[in-house]
């Protein structure tokens, strides 16, 4: 692996209680030269057992501090998260492939969650209403929920993390965070940064190991009060169910497979642009990157001669390697999850117009890939596909494009691209999704909350509405008065 400028960054142990313990014995692979980076141990449910108590022990304390306090701890935090972006983008990038400028880009978006929760601690108010009685008043208080377990995936290893930790940690609760198996290390380095910016024992927790097994202590734990979960829809209503047993909050941030309209009267150049980012940033391997796009009669043939164009300028390569913009896919079932949706389309009547297989490269590296007269029955309509894969689907009039575009059981992502007003508020209201990106592909920001609706997820990260979700309303009645 690359050298690091702070070489402790790199830890090989969990995080519990404000120590790093644990055997080192689980391997993390680079997905682009497939060299071992680093170890992390394989703990399980005593181990997550103990970080939970921990988590319990810290939180009385941590949630009694001011937010002012808080706060400050936080932004400590964000300002070596911001000092340390060139390590921590190096570990990024050889845990999980992404080239290494979008690594710095996620890096700093990272950290705006951590200096955006850092001031919102303060912000969080209660009310005092009008009350039913001359001699008592209505008090609302928000507290904050307790322990809360953070479940987090692969494709922002930094990210995931942010923007769960810290507007928990803000609102006053305390944190055990399982990262994924992939990406162990930017967790852990992100876990060291903390510890030296001051966060108390206990208070953020980081442990490695058996998904099952942690997961099934975290979502059971009656300390534990709400299950933050990033990741497949399978698995969300997995940790959903096994919450029920406790009645834990779960906030749920699942699949989509983002619908990406392109109407006739849509400036297409701009739309081609979009449609790149939206589509190939991480390799394809976003929640809300574009699974299917959607363009009209009239537009179509020279929307896909622009983006065929596009694709295949796309550099394949090692994500350190200078002008590289598509790493390796995270794993061989990425690989072979893009061959069979590319495979199945065809087999339905779709064209491949550039790519359609492994690159040459070797190893999980894969073709940026555009396929033409797409069909609704295809795998992918109802799939995400997860990968470089661009599968363009011909329509003729609006009402026919909303209904395709809703016709599947998620809702986390759209777009479309146009410049008429009125279409602009029409069609975006009819979508079905938590979030439009309405003439842009580049909607993720801390500003705004992010989000599902149907299978995609049940909460918001991002804003004021992503700290309310680790608070719980108290109402007390001040009677005698
Ligand atoms: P992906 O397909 O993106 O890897 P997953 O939903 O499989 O998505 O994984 C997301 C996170 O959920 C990872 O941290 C993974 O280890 C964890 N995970 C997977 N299965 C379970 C489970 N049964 N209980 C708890 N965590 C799980």
């Amino acid at each position: 692996m690359r050298s690091l400028t702070d070489p402790t960054l790199l830890r090989s142990q969990s995080y519990i209680n404000g120590q790093f313990t644990g055997e080192a014995s689980m391997a993390v692979t680079n997905p682009a030269t497939g060299e071992v980076i680093g170890l992390v141990p394989h703990l399980g449910a005593a181990e997550a057992t103990a970080a939970v108590e921990a988590a319990a022990a810290a939180f009385h304390p941590w949630a009694a501090r001011t937010a002012k306090d808080r706060g400050a701890i936080l932004r400590k935090w964000f300002e070596l998260i911001v000092a340390n972006r060139s390590d921590l983008a190096t570990i990024l990038t050889s845990e999980q492939g992404k080239p290494f400028a979008e690594a710095l880009g996620e890096i700093d978006y990272a950290a705006s969650y951590v200096e955006f929760y850092a001031e919102e601690a303060k912000r969080i108010a209660g009310e005092l209403l009008p009350s039913h009685r001359t001699d008592a008043r209505i008090m609302v208080s928000r507290q904050p929920i307790g322990v809360v377990a953070a479940i987090t995936p692969w494709n922002f290893p930094a990210a995931m993390i942010t923007r769960k930790v810290a507007p928990a940690l803000a609102a006053g609760c305390t944190v055990v965070l399982k990262p994924a198996p992939e990406t162990p290390l930017t967790a852990l380095a992100l876990a060291q940064l903390a510890q030296h910016a001051g966060f108390p024992a206990g208070t953020l927790n980081v442990i490695t190991g058996d998904a099952i097994a942690i997961g099934g202590v975290l979502t059971s734990h009656p300390k534990v009060r709400l299950v933050g979960f990033t990741g497949s829809t399978e698995v969300g209503k997995i940790l959903m169910r096994q919450a029920a047993g406790t009645v834990k909050k779960v906030a749920l941030e699942l699949g989509g497979n983002a619908p990406f309209i392109v109407f006739d009267d849509a400036d297409i150049d701009a739309a081609v642009e979009g449609a790149m980012l939206s589509k190939f940033r991480n390799m394809g391997q976003t929640c809300v990157c574009t699974n299917r796009i959607y363009v009209q009669d009239k537009v179509h043939d020279a929307f896909v001669a622009k983006l065929v164009e596009r694709v295949r300028a796309l550099k394949v390569g090692d994500g350190f390697t200078e002008g590289v913009v598509q790493g390796p896919l995270i794993t061989e079932d990425a690989v072979t999850k893009v061959e069979t949706h590319i495979a199945d389309a065809v087999a339905k009547g779709a064209s491949i117009a550039l790519g359609g297989k492994r690159h040459a490269l070797g190893g999980t590296f894969f073709e940026p890939t555009v396929l033409t007269g797409v069909t609704a029955s295809s795998q992918l309509a109802q799939e995400e596909t997860f990968g470089p894969l661009a599968p363009v689907f011909r329509f003729s009039n609006e009402d026919d494009v909303i209904a395709a575009a809703n016709a599947t059981e998620t809702g986390l992502a759209a777009y479309f691209y146009s410049q008429n007003a009125a279409r602009l508020f029409r069609v975006m209201e009819r979508l079905e999704y938590g979030m439009v990106g309405v003439n842009t592909g580049l909607i993720s920001t801390e500003l705004a909350p992010f989000g599902g609706v149907k299978e995609s997820g049940n909460s918001r990260e991002g804003s004021s509405h992503g700290i309310l979700e680790f608070t719980e309303l108290k109402y007390a009645c001040i009677g005698g008065l």
